[in-house]
């Protein structure tokens, strides 16, 4: 029999590397890791965490104008541009040190540097060799740019985190999950906040009641809405910049985020040279995540798959590891009902789905749905409005999507996307007592299907 140095080599150290190099070591396999930036990947060092303290770090400012209603007298309220983020970075740097410890305590060997496959069997580090039974590849995605002239002046939201004082104001190119999030999070700083996209609303493949609900929302609060335009170029005039867009406008702004999608990180791996097939620059992988080549394994935002996510790129890690080192109690990865959240203000959620989906897969749809103001609004001045949505299959009253809009929208999902997930019916949705008063009772006292 081959001897190898590791039963499995993961190249990336990002959500879906460490979890699987993680698990892989305690069902017994000799594993290492290679990572060429810091541990912990796109979520923890540049995405998801980050970007989350930023939100709760904006949410104060809302909630110390609504407290006015309840009668508190604030004096000025200043934020520290400096210690905002030197407290992020400080908690970002414990993080990796945690991932650091749980790849040593769990004695996977991790090397430092640049990872690509010198054949089916061996990657090569910083000119070693090491060789493997196995190999996944979790290199995740990487922000794109538009390709038009000024692009260089613009940042992507690997930069935003840099950022050495808060802009004035912002231009944001994209309304996706990291266009409007990072488009929420500067608003509710007090930065000025436009937002350039392309179709007449934000936020494409999500259900086009939550999408216009958000859009309205969002500008209730002040982001200015450039929507049906491109941008065509990019120039530097003084200290700011000038998005010109395919309508003949300029739009100014002390910075320019370009937030119109990720791509996979695959750069230098050699993909070719091993017989590893791509389709548009992502992977292509079977049902349990092989590549072309039968060695090779490969998850997360680098493979072709609708969703960019770092649960899924977790699950899909230890799909892997207990495919090839616990095969009898393999499970297989079900993209059935993947729930996930855009945190703006006023969150946005939802799971399976949306009433335009479900039409186009033939299903006769009832639609249940609420828009109301959350009872902590009644004393303030805020005319935010809080909506929900179920989509129900009119023949046989399974719950078919879920949708939110709302304070801690991703919160109250969670757990409604476990009834979805599990198909179960409307009916039992009636029979479940709510809790009151809570905005999330909504969600099982619906009982008028719209017209
Ligand atoms: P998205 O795919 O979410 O959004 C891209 C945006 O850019 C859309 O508004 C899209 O417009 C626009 N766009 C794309 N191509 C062009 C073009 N050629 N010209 C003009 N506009 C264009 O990508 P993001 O970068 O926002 O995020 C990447 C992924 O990261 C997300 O899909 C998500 O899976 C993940 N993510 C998840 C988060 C979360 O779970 N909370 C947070 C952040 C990221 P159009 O709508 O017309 O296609």
């Amino acid at each position: 029999m081959v001897q190898y140095d590791y039963d499995l080599f993961v190249i990336g150290g990002g959500s879906g590397g460490i979890r699987s190099a993680r698990w892989a070591s305690q069902l017994g396999a000799k594993v290492a890791l290679c990572e060429k930036d810091r541990l912990g990947g796109t979520c923890v060092i540049r995405g998801c965490i980050p970007k989350k303290l930023m939100v709760y770090g904006g949410s104060f400012k809302k909630n110390f104008e609504l407290a006015k209603g309840y009668g508190w007298k604030l004096n000025s309220m200043n934020l520290d541009w400096t210690q905002f983020n030197s407290v992020r970075n400080k908690e970002i740097a414990r993080l990796e040190s945690i991932y650091n410890n749980i790849l040593t305590n769990n004695k996977v060997d991790c090397i430092s540097g640049h990872g690509s496959l010198k054949d089916d069997h061996t990657v090569e580090v910083e000119g070693k060799s090491y060789t493997a039974r196995y190999i996944l590849i979790a290199v995740g995605g990487w922000p794109s740019k538009l390709a038009i002239e000024g692009a260089e002046h613009s940042i992507t939201s690997n930069e935003i985190f840099n950022l050495e004082k808060q802009p004035q104001s912002l231009l944001v190119l994209g309304a996706g999950y990291i266009g409007l999030e990072f488009a929420s999070i500067f608003n509710s700083l007090g930065t000025d906040v436009s937002l350039m996209f392309r179709k007449d609303l934000i936020l494409s493949g999500f259900d086009k009641d939550v999408r216009k609900h958000l859009q309205n929302e969002l500008s209730l609060q002040g982001i200015a809405m450039l929507s049906q335009r491109n941008p065509i170029a990019i120039e530097k005039q003084d200290q700011n910049f000038v998005v010109r867009d395919d309508k003949g406008e300029a739009w100014r702004g002390d910075l320019i985020l370009m937030a119109i999608g990720r791509k996979a990180n695959i750069k230098g791996l050699n993909l070719s040279g091993v017989g590893i097939k791509t389709q548009s620059d992502q992977i292509l992988v079977n049902d349990k995540f092989q590549t072309t080549s039968p060695s090779v394994y490969a998850v997360g935002d680098c493979i072709q798959q609708a969703y960019q996510l770092t649960p899924v790129a977790l699950n899909q890690g230890m799909c892997v590891s207990e495919y090839l080192f616990n095969k009898t109690s393999y499970r297989k990865f079900s993209y059935h009902s993947v729930p996930s959240a855009v945190f703006t203000q006023p969150e946005t959620s939802a799971v399976g789905l949306s009433e335009e989906q479900a039409v186009k897969r033939g299903y006769e749809v009832k639609v249940y749905e609420s828009a109301f103001r959350a009872l902590k609004l009644t004393l303030t001045q805020s005319k935010e409005k809080t909506y929900m949505k179920w989509v129900v299959c009119k023949k046989t009253d399974e719950l078919l999507g879920c949708h939110i809009v709302g304070e801690n929208a991703g919160e109250i999902l969670q757990g409604f996307a476990v009834a979805v997930k599990n198909r179960i019916k409307k009916s039992d949705l009636d029979q479940t007592i709510g809790i009151h008063p809570t905005s999330a009772e909504e969600l099982v006292t619906m009982r008028t299907a719209r017209d």
